[in-house]
Formats: C-alpha cells, sequence, structure tokens
C-alpha cells in the first residue's frame, strides 16, 4: 500500500470486521438495509441517543442529504469554514447555493464563532460547522445565532464521532449531521458515511430520498402495500458488506478510542519540549471539550519550516502530510468572490500546519520512532 516505513494512514481490522463480511456475503442480502445496516443504525442510534442514523455511500453523501432535506435552491446562502474539507460546501453548491466562507479561530481551527452573525443574511439557509480534528466547535454560540435567525445548522462530524461539547455529544446539535467511514477516518469501511437526525422532522423524507425517491422503507416495515415514486432523490445506501466491515469497528469503539487517545496523548507529551523550543505549536482542546482524537497536527512557524519538516520525516521513512487549502481561494472558491485576505487565520494556518502519522494500529514503537525522529529536527 504504501513505500513509507510509517504511512499516514492504514486501515487495520481491529474486530469482528472479517468475520461480519463472510456472514453477510453467506446470507444471500447483499444490497442495503440488512440486518447488518440494521445493527449499525442501532448501534449509533443507541449511542449518540438520537432518533434517526441512516447509513449512506460516504459523508459527502449524507452532505447532499441534508441540502436535498433542507430544500436548498439556486441563490440561498450556505455559511462554512473556508478550512475544510471540499464536500462540507459542495454537497450545497450542487443545489445552486452560494457559498460563504468565514474564518477559523487561531487556537481551535474551528469556524470562528464571533465572525458568524455579520455573514447572515436574508438569504442565509444554512451554517455548516465543522468539528476540526474532533474538537468541538462553540456549539452555544453557534446555536444561539442560527435558532434567533431561524437558519438549519448541519454538523460536518466526520472527524467528531463521541467528542463532546461540554458533555453533549457532537452529531447532536444541529437538525441534522454527517458522519464519515472513510479509511482515514477513525471508524471505518473504505468509503462510508451516516446522516445523523436529531430533528425528527426529516426522517420520512429522508429514507426517500436515500432510496431514490420512492417509499420502499416504508413498504419494506409493511406499512403500505407497493411502493412508488414520491419525491426526488438518489441511492445513498451502502451494501451489506460494507455495514457488516463498519459493524466490526464500531463495535471496537472502545479499543479503537482508547487507542487513539493513548497516540494523542503521547505525541502531545513526548513533543512538548521541543515544540516549545522550536516555535512549533501543539493542538488547543478546550477544557470543556472532550476531543474524539481523530488526528495529531502541529503548526510551524513558517511555510519554508514546514516543508522542510515534511521533506525531513520523508526522507526516514515517515509519512506526513498537509490540508486544507483555503477553499476561497481554490479555483471554484474564486469563482464565487474568493481573494486573499477574505481568511486571514485559515490561508495562515493552511501554510503552516503538518499532520503526523495517526492510525488505529500506530504501534508504540512506530511513535516512538516517529517522535525521535521529530525531535532531532531543528
Ligand atoms: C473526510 C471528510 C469528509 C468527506 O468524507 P467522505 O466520507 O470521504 O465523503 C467531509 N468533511 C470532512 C471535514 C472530512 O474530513
Amino acid at each position: 500500500m504504501t513505500d513509507y516505513k510509517i504511512p499516514f494512514n492504514f486501515p487495520a481490522v481491529v474486530g469482528n470486521e472479517k468475520k461480519y463480511v463472510a456472514q453477510a456475503m453467506a446470507s444471500g442480502h447483499l444490497s442495503g438495509d440488512g440486518p447488518f445496516t440494521k445493527r449499525c443504525h442501532a448501534f449509533l442510534e443507541g449511542e449518540l441517543g438520537i432518533p434517526r442514523a441512516l447509513l449512506t455511500t460516504s459523508c459527502t453523501h449524507a452532505l447532499e442529504m441534508a441540502a436535498l432535506l433542507l430544500d436548498i435552491k439556486p441563490g440561498d446562502e450556505v455559511i462554512v469554514p473556508s478550512f475544510t474539507f471540499v464536500s462540507t460546501i459542495n454537497a450545497f453548491v450542487l443545489r445552486g447555493a452560494h457559498p460563504v466562507f468565514i474564518d477559523i479561530r487561531p487556537d481551535t481551527l474551528n469556524l470562528d464563532e464571533t465572525k458568524l452573525e455579520r455573514a447572515i443574511t436574508l438569504r442565509t439557509r444554512a451554517i455548516v460547522p465543522v468539528h476540526y480534528a474532533g474538537v468541538g466547535c462553540e456549539m452555544d454560540t453557534i446555536m444561539e445565532i442560527a435558532n434567533r435567525h431561524r437558519i438549519a445548522v448541519v454538523e460536518d462530524n466526520a472527524h467528531g464521532l463521541f467528542g463532546k461539547y461540554k458533555g453533549k455529544l457532537l452529531g447532536t446539535f444541529g437538525c441534522l449531521a454527517t458522519q464519515s467511514f472513510h479509511e482515514t477516518k477513525n471508524f471505518s469501511c473504505g468509503e462510508g458515511g451516516a446522516l445523523l437526525i436529531n430533528d425528527p422532522q426529516y426522517i420520512e423524507r429522508a429514507e426517500i430520498i436515500r432510496e431514490k425517491g420512492t417509499n420502499r422503507s416504508r413498504f419494506f416495515r409493511g406499512q403500505i402495500d407497493k411502493y412508488s415514486w414520491v419525491d426526488i432523490g438518489s441511492s445513498y445506501l451502502p451494501s451489506e458488506m460494507l455495514a457488516a466491515c463498519l459493524l466490526g469497528q464500531l463495535e471496537a469503539k472502545d479499543y479503537i478510542q482508547t487507542r487513539r487517545q493513548e497516540i494523542w496523548e503521547t505525541y502531545y507529551t513526548k513533543l512538548q519540549n521541543w515544540a516549545a523550543s522550536h516555535e512549533v505549536t501543539l493542538p488547543t482542546v478546550p477544557g470543556h471539550c472532550d476531543q474524539a482524537y481523530h488526528m495529531f497536527y502541529m503548526l510551524f512557524p513558517s511555510l519554508a519550516k514546514r516543508q522542510a519538516f515534511i521533506l525531513y520525516l520523508k526522507e526516514q521513512g515517515i509519512l506526513s502530510v498537509f490540508h486544507y487549502l483555503p477553499l476561497h481561494l481554490s479555483d471554484l472558491g474564486r469563482r464565487f468572490g474568493g481573494k486573499e485576505g477574505d481568511c486571514p487565520v485559515t490561508e495562515d494556518v493552511s501554510d503552516r500546519l503538518v499532520r503526523l502519522p495517526f492510525y488505529n494500529k500506530l504501534s508504540k514503537a512506530q511513535q516512538t520512532t516517529v517522535i525521535q525522529a521529530i525531535t532531532r529536527f531543528s
């Protein structure tokens, strides 16, 4: 998979994934919404205490479902941080929305809630906060502003599953939230996602949109005697093989989250002195946030230093990576009016951030190798 001695990511089997996939294949039910999908739904609904979770083929598709459910129309405005993955906003732009990019806080790198209110206009239809690195956005302020203006909040919780803000689970604040089970995330089935529905008014239509615009879910539950095309929709449900693999991962939640916490805390404690003496900043996690341990990033003093560091690790067979390029300065972002200086913190952080190898099966010895290499870099 990789030429690196220590890759940036490695999606490992941790529990019953193989057994469950074999069971799914032997069961004669390979398409979606079979027993493994139902068990994943029940797991997410139970753990998060929410009325409905629906597996999707990706977080991108869950975001597309959210845009459909909110009836986003051409000319509507959707507010997102510029510092995020393209899907956070692309899903809404597909429906004709105009993206409104706002800057991030310099500490948590989350959407800067102090810049939110002035970005709202009469056309604003949704706010999509991203819990970066699995550390909660300032949800009290965001929800207060959104509720006062009657604007929907869709949490892009791709990083934040099982993280908490002031004791409340991430993904349970907005009317809708989305998860990713891509291989780079804490829990993975290769490609996959989920739509979390916190406001029950969206449940029935979400089931319809996910099933090609038909009321097939109600038919399978015996609530109607034939199913029909009732709305627009698409095919957003993953096969049972993917759900089986995902269930194996979800059931290993305690192992996965404990392992990731250990990895994160080891990086943090072992790199502290080196970071302080090299003008490198380690992540900020506010006391009221229980993070989801999605990633470990560092901020270098300059782009040149960051690039030298990535190259230095690469020469030792260790892959570290950067992200995100500011969306407002992307080709499409510029066509929507984005220009230099719109989001100064995003522009600055994007040049200076690096992510260290971080995956569930990163061994103690591998992590020691990474840390020793880093502390020899000056
Ligand atoms: C990974 C990611 C996505 C997209 O997830 P997919 O499942 O690959 O579609 C969206 N938003 C954020 C913040 C992500 O990190």
